[in-house]
Order: C-alpha cells, then structure tokens, then sequence
C-alpha cells in the first residue's frame, strides 16, 4: 500500500525522497532511508513488506500504537467539519481539548497555548517567560535537548548546538552541570553529594543577574534517558521559589504517560510553572505542542500584551485527534499500563547488563528506559562520543540498530546508548522479542570490551 494513486516504486520514492529532501541531523551523504507503507498498533512494515517491530516509537512519540481508529476517525470528521479557523476564534475541540487538559494536568497549569511541535512550544515558554519576569536569562542544562530553531537551539545543551555557534547564539542561556548519577559531570557520588548538581544550579542563580527561568527535561530524553534521584526537583524547585526564577519543565518526550505517569514532574510532586510538550499529545497522529502557565502567568496576560503567535496555532485537525489521543489513553488505561509493564522491563534490561560486559548501565522509568554502552564497566569509558556524532565517524551504536533492524527490530540508538520505548500498547511478548533482538546483536559490543579491564 502506498499513497493514492501514487505508481512511485519503493526504490524510486527513495531515490526522490534522498535526493531532494534534507535527511536531518546528518550527513546527506550517509542517508539511505527505508521506505515505510504501513504501520498497526507496534508493527511497521516497509515497502517490501518486510515487518518490523517499533520498539522506540518512531521518536517516543507514537504512544498509543499505529492505525488507532478512534485517532483515525477524528482526523476525518474534524475535516469533514472544519479544517482550519484562524487562532482568534473558539471552535468546538479547542474547547474540548482545554477541558481534557484541566482535567489532567495539575490544576494550577491552566492557561494554555496550541503550536504545532515541541521546539515551537519552548520558543513560546521562553517568550512568555521573559514577558513575565521581564528578566532575559534561561538556565539550561548540559545534556539537553529542547528544539531546533534558533532560540530553542541555543538552549539546547547538546552539541547539536555547535553548529550554530557563534553565528547564531542567542543572548541570554547559560548552562548548568546536567544531573546525572552514572557520570555525574561534577564527580559527586549519590546520595553523600546532597544534591550538588542542584547546588551548583542556584550558586549560578546567586551569582547572575537577570535569570527568567531555569529550563529542564525532568527526565533527560534523547541524552540518556537520565532520571534525577528523588531529591532533585523539589530542590530545584525550592531554589527556584527562592530566586524568584520560574521552573520550566519540558514534557516533550516525557508526557503523555511514557514514564508511568501522566507527566513525569508527578513522580516527584512537583509542579512547574510553565510545562511544554508535544509528541505523545496526539501520539504523533499530527503535529501538536502545548505550552501550558501557571495561573499567576495567565493573570499576568490579562493586563500585559501577550505578544506571540502563529497561523496555525491552536489548528483543529490537530485538536481534535489530541481530544481522542487522550479519550484512547483514558479508555486503555494506558498511563498505568506504562507504570505496570516497567518492572517487566527493567527487570529483563538488568538481565542484560549482566550478561553482557559492554552494558555499563540501565535506567529509567515506565515505558522509557536507556541501554548505555561502555568500553569497560569501571572506567565508563563510551565507545563513541558526541564529538564522534557531530563529525560523521561512524558509530557503534548505529551498526547494532542496523543489525537489530535486519531482524525487524526499530530501535533509537544515540551516541553510545539506544532507547527502549515501545508504544505503551506493547505486549510482553514485543518486549521479549525486542530486548532478545537486543540481547543478539550486543555480542558486537561485546567483542570490542577491552579484555584486560573487562569485568
Ligand atoms: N524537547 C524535547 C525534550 C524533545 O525530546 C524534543 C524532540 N525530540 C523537542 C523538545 C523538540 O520537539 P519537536 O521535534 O517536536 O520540535
């Protein structure tokens, strides 16, 4: 199956697609990429009918599985019934969805405003941060992504970053040490460091001027699946309460019931004063972000210009799909679903690591969990770094994906860890024949472990 009407052969949508689109985030060169037709609940199959199972969910963001048909129906009947109104007018889902939110999210987050992508919805919680504190300042971590375009780049810890340095630096990030226990970057050792990285934070909060926000990922996403030790954001946020500097938590990846909650900011109480997301809002059926404030925020607004906006913010072919998005997850109880099956999980990655010497750690939480590679398990030393990444030399990571993906098995690979975030639809029976795949293709690893320093 194809697109209507569409007499392209695989081969020739390839070549089309390869040789007059970008392939981002690399190297054109190096693109080659597989031709998908068809996709239902975990399974994608591509143009040769070859099946593979979407053990990643395409970028964490297919949640609910492929081929919903109640996501599906409501793509058709909000076409059929209105495709497009201009931002400034109320329509049915937009009061449909907003209703759904307040119900969901911590009831002090309840002003929103509809992009169409997660990097649009930073841009905006940046805007609205700095038009409220009227301070310039974003604190942003290292290990971090937060969007592509410019502002959202710069606050972008990691070094896609780089390549837009200094051309096209924005004023006003500065970065903070990223927490994170298996290397911590400030070679503390939990839980005698009290929380340094958090101290480190608000030493910076003490010694700028001009700080709007501090910006995190409560769990770090493509950089590794990191999870804060429990202490860590209600300390941020007491620091934050402290300074007078608002907390920005991005759910891009993390919302919409990856982690086994909701939001992941649930796990430790905490609520942020501004929460962006995207993906998972519409499990990927469309493209819809949200930037949600805090009450005061909102207050603020009514008396303050509210200087943002976009021609297809708040687009109802991407509202309505969320409100059934949110009505499927409800119905298949799918966010206790993520929290149920995480003991499955991590009980079959802790099998993993110790069987195989190059798997230095395992973290995570619900449906979202890391398998991060090293060279050898005292040292951590990584097989490849960012830098490796970021100048094309050709990774480790990516070689076992591409073996795990002859074996039907999609699966995210970053630098030096891969990212097991089935759609929380997953069976037990996926999950096996996901981490087996896995557990095959890691003997290449495994055959690189320095042998004198192995375990
Ligand atoms: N923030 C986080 C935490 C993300 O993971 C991503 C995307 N991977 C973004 C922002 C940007 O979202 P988008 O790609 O939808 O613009």
């Amino acid at each position: 199956m194809s697109t209507p009407g569409s007499t392209l052969t695989s081969q020739e949508v390839v070549d089309i697609v390869r040789t007059t689109n970008y392939g981002t985030w690399r190297f054109q060169k190096s693109w080659n990429p597989l031709h998908i037709v068809d996709a239902k609940d975990c399974t994608i199959t591509d143009g040769n009918g070859k099946q593979y199972l979407d053990f990643s969910s395409q970028l964490m963001c297919s949640n609910l599985g492929h081929k919903n048909p109640a996501v599906i129906a409501s793509i058709a009947a909000q076409a059929e019934e209105l495709a497009y109104a201009m931002p400034g007018y109320a329509t049915t889902c937009r009061a449909e969805l907003s209703k759904l939110l307040l119900e969901i999210l911590p009831p002090s987050l309840n002003k929103f405003f509809f992009t169409t992508s997660g990097t649009d919805a930073n841009e905006a919680a940046f805007k609205i941060a700095r038009m409220y504190t009227g301070k310039t300042k974003i604190i942003a971590r290292y290990r971090s992504y937060h969007g592509s375009t410019a502002g959202s780049i710069a606050a972008t810890g990691d070094p896609r970053r780089w390549a837009m340095e200094p051309r096209g630096k924005q004023q006003g990030v500065i970065f903070a040490p990223e927490v994170n226990c298996y290397r911590c970057p400030i070679k503390h050792t939990y839980p005698a460091c009290g929380i340094a990285c958090a101290d480190y934070l608000e030493h910076m909060i003490r010694n700028e001027s001009d700080v709007a926000a501090v910006l995190v990922e409560p769990i770090v996403g493509t950089n590794g699946v990191l999870v804060p030790p429990e202490e860590y954001m209600p300390k941020l946020r007491k620091i934050c309460d402290e300074y007078g500097v608002l907390l920005i938590a991005d759910e891009v990846m993390t919302g919409w019931g990856r982690t086994g909650k909701w939001f992941a900011m649930e796990h430790w109480g905490v609520v942020p004063d501004i929460l962006t997301t995207a993906k998972g809002i519409t499990s990927a059926y469309v493209p819809l972000g949200l930037c949600a404030t805090s009450e005061k925020i909102g207050a603020f607004f009514q008396d303050h210009y509210f200087s943002h906006g976009h021609t297809y913010e708040a687009h109802p072919m991407t509202l309505a799909p969320a409100v059934a998005t949110i009505n499927e997850m409800r119905r298949l109880n799918l966010v206790d679903r993520s929290a149920e099956l995480a003991p499955y999980v991590e009980a079959k990655l802790r099998e993993l690591k110790a069987k195989h010497p190059s798997v230095g750690d395992v973290r995570g939480k619900g449906l979202f969990w890391a398998v991060e590679l090293v060279k050898n398990q005292t040292t951590k030393e990584p097989f490849n770094t960012y830098s490796d990444k970021v100048s094309g030399t050709p990774l480790l990571v990516d070689q076992i994906a591409g073996k795990c993906m002859a074996d039907g098995v999609i699966i995210q690979a970053w630098v030096s860890h891969f990212v097991v975030a089935p759609p929380l639809i997953v069976t037990r029976e996926e999950i096996d024949r996901g981490i087996a795949t896995l557990d095959k293709h890691l003997a290449l690893a495994d055959a690189l472990v320095e042998p004198d320093r192995a375990r």
